[in-house]
């Protein structure tokens, strides 16, 4: 997670497909001297930009500065797989309800559900170039157990108005491409989008809404200073009055509570050379995102260019690359047998913040300092709702219609140790995979 610089002092990306496709990062400065500001927001990847974006919106006369580490969508945002997924990786809304009650449960449910379009409307909105495709997510099933849970899933969000699709063994067969699957579920509203785009794209959005975005402006001290915040920088030091800390799974010790609060953990992403219209043919041939029911996932789409964009898990990341470059072409081949002998061209890694019951938190972690943390893997649309939540709680909202309650950390029992373990959960993940578990 250090942050290497090149040559030419910027900071290095990983060598990720999306580095190599996404528009170019809009121009940002490093901040030097001291400046004052309404709002200064820590992180520039999706929560940090649309938290700015979401203020800026509902009140364009707020001065708001974005401190970021390296540059925007240097971490998860500019990493991910760029699946937008209107739902979590975990909770289904009978859990939200039982977990938040019937009044907050219900609106974190319809914020989850309505996630999607909101990202896609913020795509459209500020004319953002991210090969943005709503063509849909899917989720195949891979056992006959887990297609109860999808008919469960399907159900509960069909109550909920979500525009979803139960699928049989045969139509998933024809919408994925593959045989592997008993059947799933879906909903339209969710696809694809090319992540770090994306990122760039909310950070121009921010710009343009006079807000100043600093890159390689890491915060290294958070103390209170009068009523408001003091955030020191390497170059300069900015006096807010409220600061949100979105730094999600790369937070390191600036605010040590809210580091101990989740475990980040690695996922690897890996795309292969181009395929031709032939070979193609008959895989995801809607052009939809998928990520199946294993909970050692197996996800793909397609990028602009016709690569597969996939990827998967390790517990040990030693020879991370080859291990990978072995096992992925492996595993599509197995799901589509046209695709035997297939190249990985990219593959790269990113973290992101888990917390141990599979809920988001929004955390006030003093007077006007907020925090948004655990998107558990799902975060392309969550992060880009999250933003208006925060902006919400900056603005004073009224607590009761946050879809998320306002709590502070709790710290995870032995959290260095589950920081080192974290990955050797997969083990447990791919055990109950083999079952109808
Ligand atoms: C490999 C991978 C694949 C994924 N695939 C998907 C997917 O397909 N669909 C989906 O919905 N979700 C996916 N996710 C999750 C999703 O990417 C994240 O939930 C989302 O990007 C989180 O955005 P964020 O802004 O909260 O955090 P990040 O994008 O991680 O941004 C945090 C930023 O904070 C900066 N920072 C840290 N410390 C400081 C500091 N002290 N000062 C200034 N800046 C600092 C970092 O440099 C970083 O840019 C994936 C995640 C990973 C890692």
């Amino acid at each position: 997670m250090a942050l290497e610089l090149g040559i030419d002092r910027r900071p290095v990306l990983p060598p990720s497909l999306w580095a190599k496709t996404a528009v170019p990062a809009p121009d940002t400065t490093v901040l030097q001297g001291d400046v004052r500001a309404d709002v200064c927001i820590i992180g520039g990847g999706y929560t940090g930009l649309s938290t700015a974006v979401h203020l800026k919106e509902r009140d364009p006369s707020l001065s708001i500065v974005v401190l970021e580490a390296a540059e925007p969508g240097w971490g998860a945002s500019g990493r991910n797989n760029g699946q937008v997924i209107p739902a979590m990786t975990r909770p289904d809304p009978t859990d939200m309800l039982r977990e938040y009650g019937p009044d907050r449960g219900a609106l974190y449910a319809a914020m989850i559900r309505d996630s999607a379009s909101l990202t896609f409307d913020m795509i459209r909105r500020h004319g953002i170039a991210c090969e943005a495709v709503q063509n849909g997510w899917v989720q195949p099933a891979h056992t006959p157990g887990r297609m109860k849970i999808s008919e469960k899933r399907f159900r509960e969000w069909e109550a909920l108005g979500a525009p979803v699709a139960l699928y049989d063994r045969d139509a998933i067969g024809k919408l994925v491409g593959s045989p592997h699957y008993e059947g799933g579920w879906g909903n339209t509203t969710g696809g694809h989008i090319n992540p770090l785009g994306y990122a760039r794209g909310l950070a121009r959005a921010a710009l343009a809404a006079g807000v100043a975005v600093h890159r390689m402006s890491p915060a290294t001290g958070l103390e209170r200073h009068h009523d408001g915040w003091r955030v020191t920088t390497p170059g300069g030091i900015v006096t807010a009055g409220s600061v949100v800390l979105a730094t999600a799974g790369y937070s390191r010790d600036l605010w040590p509570p809210l580091v101990r609060s989740f475990v980040p953990f690695r996922n690897y992403q890996a795309a292969t050379i181009p395929i031709g219209e032939n070979q193609r043919a008959g895989i995801v041939p809607g052009n939809q995102a998928v990520s199946d029911t294993r909970g050692d996932l197996y996800f793909f789409r397609f990028d602009a260019l016709g690569r597969l964009v996939t990827g998967g898990n390790l517990i040990l990341p030693f020879s991370s690359t080859e291990r990978l470059e072995r096992m992925l072409p492996e595993r599509l081949a197995w799901l589509f047998p046209q695709l035997a002998g297939i190249r990985m061209e990219h593959v790269w890694h990113g973290h992101f913040a888990v917390t141990m019951d599979r809920y988001p938190r929004l955390f006030e972690l003093g007077p006007g300092l907020y925090s948004f943390i655990g998107c558990n893997g799902r975060g392309v649309a969550l992060s880009t709702a999250m933003g208006g939540v925060l902006a919400g709680l900056v603005l004073g909202d009224d607590r009761a219609s946050l879809p998320l309650p306002v709590t502070a950390p709790q710290p995870i029992a032995f959290h260095a140790v589950a920081r080192r373990v974290a990955q050797s959960a997969l083990a447990w993940y791919r055990w109950k995979d083999r079952r109808e578990v």
